[in-house]
């Protein structure tokens, strides 16, 4: 059986300005970016925000997932830090580690790798 993937991302970022988290998505679909090293048996099966500054809530949030998800027996083997929280959360230690200590699968720093390089040049 293949990896069980959620994404983890800022919620400020997933909802105001990330766009259906289809870079994430599509980084996924291709394998690229931090998703490279997935097997083609590989799943998404969340893409779940914080749950709001300071972070103190993920932990709530992650259990609600579990619950949420136990009656299909899916929850993830691996959980992607999405790039809206390692290139801009000032509360990413925090959140990372208790992301670690309490999903009980693997963190991954890193998603899609559709980044753009600059906006004002070609
Ligand atoms: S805690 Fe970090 S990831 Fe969550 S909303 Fe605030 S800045 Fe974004």
């Amino acid at each position: 059986m293949g990896d069980k993937i959620l994404v983890v991302g800022c919620k400020k970022t997933m909802d105001d300005t990330c766009i259906g988290c289809s870079r994430c998505l599509v980084g996924f679909n291709r394998r690229v970016g931090a998703f490279a090293d997935l097997g083609d048996d590989a799943e998404m099966i969340g893409l779940m925000h914080c749950g709001d500054c300071p972070g103190a809530s993920v932990v709530h949030r992650l259990t609600q997932m579990a619950l949420w998800n136990k009656p299909m027996a899916e929850q993830p083997t691996r959980v992607h830090i999405a790039s809206c929280i390692t290139d801009h959360c000032p509360y990413q230690r925090k959140l990372c580690a208790k992301i670690e200590a309490t999903s009980g699968a693997p963190v991954v720093r890193g998603a899609h790798p559709f980044k753009p390089q600059a906006l004002f040049t070609s």
